[in-house]
């Protein structure tokens, strides 16, 4: 099922984005292989002058547990990356979150251009967990901890006395 709605999102932002630009873009191959604290990765190579290769891939356990965030904004950053390569290519001036980027995701999609997420990462298997932090270290709260948290519970750190605060995960790390 969220496979499926981030191909068919991914689709309706590229049709969107040939639009807006009078471009015509290389739709990506989709792999959900992708693990650990990155959300997805737009990987874009150069085959031939105007031949681009995109990979899309997805952190899969996290979009089944965040799938509406997930389609609503992970799917256009990556496919914001995937238009810049396009149209400025990989030159050394552009950076992956700059200005043109930026410029997709605001202009373009009209979304805000958000680099952080803070979905809990997946552990190897079916136990979750959440990374806080606070002036000294990160560390790990249980899934019931962290609603505690959310819910307004202040818990401190016994070495720096900071409150604990969700840490956040750039979306490509
Ligand atoms: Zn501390
Ligand atoms: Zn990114």
């Amino acid at each position: 099922m969220v496979k499926q709605s981030i191909i068919t999102h991914s689709d309706q932002c590229l049709h969107h984005a040939q639009e807006y630009y009078k471009q015509t873009f290389t739709w990506p191959t989709f792999e959900f292989t992708l693990r650990g604290r990155a959300a997805a990765q737009m990987c874009s190579k150069r085959k031939l002058i105007h031949a681009w290769q995109h990979r899309f891939r997805v952190n899969l356990p996290m979009a089944q547990a965040n799938q509406f965030e997930f389609v609503q904004q992970i799917v256009p950053h990556e496919i914001a990356h995937l238009v810049v390569a396009s149209i400025w290519g990989q030159s050394p001036g552009i950076k992956p979150h700059g200005k043109q980027w930026q410029a997709v995701m605001v202009g373009c999609f009209e979304r805000p251009a958000i680099l952080y997420h803070n979905f809990s990462v997946p552990k190897q298997s079916a136990q979750r967990s959440f990374e806080y932090q606070c002036g000294c270290r990160t560390m790990q709260l249980s899934t019931t901890r962290h609603n505690r948290a959310q819910a307004g519970t202040v818990y401190q750190c016994p070495a720096c006395r900071q409150n604990l605060r969700l840490k956040a995960h750039l979306v490509c790390d």
